[in-house]
Order: C-alpha cells, then sequence, then structure tokens
C-alpha cells in the first residue's frame, strides 16, 4: 500500500487551491454581496480546466481517474464553497451521466463545450413532492413521434439559472414503477422549458439553484441519455461518484479551517499568552485533525475503488456521510477557537459555517446515506 497521491497529482491540487486562495477568495466578499461569480473568474477556471475535470481527454477535458478528480476537488474545497459549488455541480453530476452513459454522438455534441466552460450543465431528479423519495418523481416525458415530449416541475437545481444543459430524470413507463424512468440531456433553450423562482439560500452565493419547469417541450429522441427506462437504480447511479467528490471538497474545505484556527490560536493572546496554550483549544485542533485525516482517507480509498471498477455503493456513502457530517464538527470548533472573529462576516469562518451546511443535505441527506448503508449490510 502507498498512501502518496502521485507528484502529478499534488501539483494539480496545489494548483487548484492556489487559485481558489488567491484568485477567488479575495473576490468572496464581492460575490457573498452580489450573489454573482464574475464571469472572468469562471473564464480562469475554464481555462485552469476545472469544468473539464470528469471529462477525457479526447473530448476537451482534463482525462484525469477518479482520484485525480478528487484530488482536484480537495483542493476546490479549500476556497469559497458557492464557487466551488457551482465548478462541482457541473463538474460531478452534471457531467458524469453523459459520460458514463452518452453515445459518441452525444458525447461530441455537447462534451468539448462543457470542458471549455461555454456549456454549464446540472442535473435534475429533484421535484416539489420528492426529495429523499427520488423513486417518486412525476416529470412525464412521453413519445410523440421522433420527441420525447417532457411534462413536470424540478425544483432545487444547482446551475440550473446558468445551465445551458441538464441531464433530467423523468418517467418514461409508469406502469413499470422505478424501473421506468429515463434519463435525458435537455438543452435550456429547449421551447418549453423554463427557469422558475430562483432559491434564496443560507450560503454558498453564486451557486446559483432554482425551480425548472417543463411545459409540452419536445427533447428529440437522439437525446434520451442511456437506454429507455433505464431504472431507478441506474439514474441514481450517476448521483453515487458526485458522493465521493463531495468527501473530498469537505476535507479541503475542513483543512482549511484547521490552518485558518492554528494560524489564530498562535496569533491571538489572552490571559499574557497565545490561545494556542491552552489544552482547550490544543484539543478542539486535534479533534479536527482527526477528522481530517479519517475523511480523506475514505475519499481516498472509494476513490480508488472507482477506479479499480469495484462497486462503491455502501462505500460512496460512507465517504459522503462521514466527511459531510465530519466538516459540520470542524466548522463548529473553528468558530468555537476563533471566539467572536468566527461569528464576523469579515473572516471566512462565518461563511464556511453557513456554506457547509448544505453539504449534509444534498446528493441524498445523512439519514438516506444512512439507509443506504444499513440496506446493504443487511442485504
Ligand atoms: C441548495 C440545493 C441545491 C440542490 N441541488 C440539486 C441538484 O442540482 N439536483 C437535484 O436533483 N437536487 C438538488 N437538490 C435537492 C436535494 O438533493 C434534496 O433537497 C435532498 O435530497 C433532500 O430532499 P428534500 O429537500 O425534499 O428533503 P426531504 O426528503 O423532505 O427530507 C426532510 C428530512 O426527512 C428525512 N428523511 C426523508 N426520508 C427519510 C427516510 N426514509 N429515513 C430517514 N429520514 C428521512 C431527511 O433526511 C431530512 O432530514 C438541492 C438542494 C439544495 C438545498
Amino acid at each position: 500500500m502507498d498512501f502518496t497521491l502521485s507528484a502529478d497529482l499534488q501539483d494539480i491540487q496545489t494548483t487548484i487551491r492556489s487559485f481558489m486562495l488567491d484568485v477567488v477568495e479575495p473576490r468572496a466578499h464581492e460575490i457573498e454581496d452580489t450573489n454573482r461569480i464574475p464571469p472572468e473568474l469562471t473564464r480562469q477556471a475554464a481555462e485552469l480546466g476545472l469544468f473539464g475535470l470528469s471529462i477525457p481527454e479526447e473530448y476537451g477535458g482534463t482525462g484525469l481517474s477518479t482520484l485525480g478528480r478528487c484530488a482536484a476537488y480537495e483542493g476546490l474545497g479549500h476556497g469559497h464553497m458557492g464557487f466551488g459549488g457551482m465548478v462541482s455541480a457541473h463538474a460531478s453530476i452534471g457531467t458524469s451521466g453523459l459520460v458514463r452513459l452518452g453515445t459518441e454522438e452525444q458525447k461530441r455534441r455537447f462534451l468539448p463545450g462543457m470542458a471549455a466552460g461555454d456549456i454549464i450543465a446540472g442535473f435534475a431528479i429533484t421535484e416539489p413532492t420528492s426529495g429523499s423519495d427520488a423513486a417518486n418523481i412525476r416529470t412525464r416525458a412521453t413519445r410523440h413521434g421522433d420527441d420525447y415530449v417532457l411534462n413536470g416541475t424540478k425544483h432545487y437545481i444547482s446551475n440550473a439559472p446558468i445551465a445551458g444543459l441538464l441531464t433530467v430524470i423523468a418517467i418514461t413507463s409508469p406502469e413499470k414503477g422505478t424501473r421506468g424512468m429515463s434519463a435525458f440531456l435537455v438543452p435550456m433553450d429547449t421551447p418549453g422549458v423554463r427557469v422558475g423562482r430562483i432559491d434564496e439560500k443560507m450560503g454558498q452565493k453564486g451557486s446559483l439553484s432554482s425551480e425548472v419547469i417543463f411545459e409540452d417541450a419536445a427533447i428529440p429522441a437522439g437525446n434520451l441519455l442511456g437506454p429507455l427506462d433505464l431504472g431507478y437504480r441506474e439514474a441514481l447511479g450517476i448521483l453515487t461518484n458526485g458522493r465521493v467528490g463531495i468527501a473530498a471538497r469537505s476535507t479541503g474545505a475542513m483543512q482549511r479551517l484547521l490552518d485558518l484556527c492554528i494560524q489564530h490560536a498562535k496569533a491571538r493572546e489572552q490571559f499574557g499568552r497565545p490561545i494556542a496554550e491552552f489544552q482547550a483549544v490544543q484539543f478542539m485542533l486535534a479533534e479536527m485533525e482527526v477528522d481530517i485525516q479519517t475523511s480523506r482517507l475514505l475519499w481516498q480509498k472509494v476513490a480508488w475503488m472507482v477506479d479499480q471498477g469495484q462497486d462503491v455503493r455502501r462505500m460512496a456513502s460512507v465517504a459522503k456521510y462521514h466527511a459531510t457530517e465530519a466538516l459540520s464538527r470542524v466548522a463548529d470548533k473553528a468558530v468555537q477557537v476563533a471566539g467572536g472573529m468566527g461569528y464576523m462576516k469579515e473572516y471566512p469562518i462565518e461563511r464556511f459555517y453557513r456554506d457547509q451546511r448544505l453539504l449534509r443535505i444534498y446528493e441524498g441527506t445523512s439519514e438516506i446515506q444512512k439507509v443506504i448503508i444499513a440496506r446493504d449490510l443487511l442485504a
């Protein structure tokens, strides 16, 4: 066993971390105030290859393995989580269905634009009446001649307000129950597709999510992704690899918070000495380190398993559950170590504290991860 990342992957991680810290972070207050990512940052991210993280080289992407992609996500996690959320909704769940299930023609049509950041992507399964119970979606796709006609409403869809393409899960054969579900590549400029209400969120500013409404939206049959009646398990398979990425991003965010806390604890003096000398503070730092190390080991193991072609349904949930819960613990301790400063908007810890909360909810809540793990254990 060798636990070191290759020099190439370490370089990629360092480059992305530096981009997040040196280029994105100085614009964080602007992103918070405007709830908008400055277009030049998106352009620079595209030049770095962030939008092609999951795309094979032959379609203009980085061609990274899952291990490589997750190493990049850990680097991404160090910076503004709204910016990281926008990139990963595209590079992870927005892209992986097309890479995994797409035909050669579909890949040639969309992936180069996605890798270049010209087409921002997203993934839409959640509906107002079906969140955790994703098998219960109502959006219908009905065959009419050469098209499938979509009707229904998705909500909380990341990137939808800026997206060019969504992977949409809809019911094609209601009589087959959860087996009658299919995936479609839906260009956002299709007549009958519109963005509804844009969500006002607690955090992750700049990462926009919204309703997406389909009203007799005719999608060419050539945009069916994977087989007709792909089924619930396969459709949700698109989310499985995303969960490993979330674990890696969480690890990066925890590392940043610990770095900030160490700096602060050494510099801040109370009772005539640095607060780092108080054991109560040291213990918080030590507990943060334990959460970081265990989360890093988990994402690395699961990413490696994906690259070996192993079934990771249970382990991806283990990694996502552990790392996102760990991040909440770490963010809470970071506020405590920083004291009043940790509660102030001028200091990044306050932002991480709000932003991280989402990671225990989307791509399957912590409870749903435990349901998946327990079901697999008992199967
Ligand atoms: C900002 C944001 C961005 C998002 N982006 C996307 C996106 O890009 N694409 C997309 O498709 N979706 C997206 N989502 C949706 C997200 O995946 C859902 O919000 C999530 O799956 C939970 O669904 P829900 O909100 O309906 O909560 P509910 O399912 O109503 O859950 C409420 C509570 O009940 C618990 N619960 C539900 N069922 C069970 C059970 N069987 N056992 C134990 N506890 C249970 C949950 O864990 C939770 O604590 C996003 C959500 C947010 C907030």
